[in-house]
């Protein structure tokens, strides 16, 4: 992929600054964590198009638009300790970490965990991606200036909520219908912003218990 950069600062003026996300910190992180990367060989040429592209597992990877504005939404400054649940192809736990902060990354899919470690450690990024059911969260490193759920929850556990800092933020796609999410924006004292629709696969309750590798 000779050309990625220009295809990820086309992706960053099309779809992403058009659509209204303006901090100038994530735009760059937007343009320098490599998003080939991150998706399966067969996917490579798609990396940087308007869309979720398919990660295997019946999972996907988050339209670029929508990792840019949760990041945005997210306010994150350097040195915050960030939770991610719904690791994925490790992309946005990539992104938030471009932006110097230290995350821990759940992922239910043992599989999905090793190809995320492999494709941060391409991309020359760190992130710890942990093999865990995201639903208790991960008090071993409470509490988090910011939790970031990156799969459809049908509302934000408690769990979760105890786990942040004081002045700490939550943002995650809550459905608001069968077949829609809304990101929503949740302040630690319970204080509540919604912004785009949008379509994630859901936080399953399942552990898969084996590693399929
Ligand atoms: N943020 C990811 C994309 C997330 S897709 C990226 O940047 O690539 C949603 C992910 O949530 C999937 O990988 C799915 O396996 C995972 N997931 C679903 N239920 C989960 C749970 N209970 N705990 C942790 N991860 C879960």
């Amino acid at each position: 992929m000779d050309n990625w950069k220009r295809l990820a600062e086309l992706m960053v003026e099309v779809q992403i600054i058009a659509r209204d996300v303006k901090d100038e910190a994530v735009l760059s992180a937007m343009r320098e964590v490599p998003r080939h990367v991150f998706v399966p060989e067969d996917c490579v040429s798609d990396a940087y198009i308007d869309r979720p592209l398919p990660l295997g597992e019946f999972q996907t990877i988050s339209q670029p638009f929508i990792v840019a504005r949760m990041t945005e939404l997210l306010s994150v400054e350097s040195g915050m300790k960030i939770l991610e649940i719904g690791g994925g192809s490790g992309y946005q736990a990539a992104v938030l970490s471009y932006l110097g902060a230290v995350v821990w990354s759940l992922e239910r899919v043992g599989e999905l965990v090793a190809r995320a470690k492999n494709n941060l450690a391409a991309a020359d990024i760190k992130a710890h991606m942990i093999w865990k059911d995201g639903f208790e969260g991960y008090p071993e490193e409470a509490p988090y200036d910011r939790i970031i759920i990156t799969a459809a929850v049908d509302e934000i556990a408690q769990t979760w909520m105890d786990q942040l800092t004081e002045n700490g933020l939550l943002v995650a796609p809550v459905k608001v219908s069968d077949q829609v999410e809304r990101l929503l924006l949740r302040k630690k004292n319970g204080e509540d912003k919604w912004f785009e629709y949008c379509r994630f696969v859901p936080l399953m309750h399942d552990i898969q218990k084996e590693r399929l590798t």
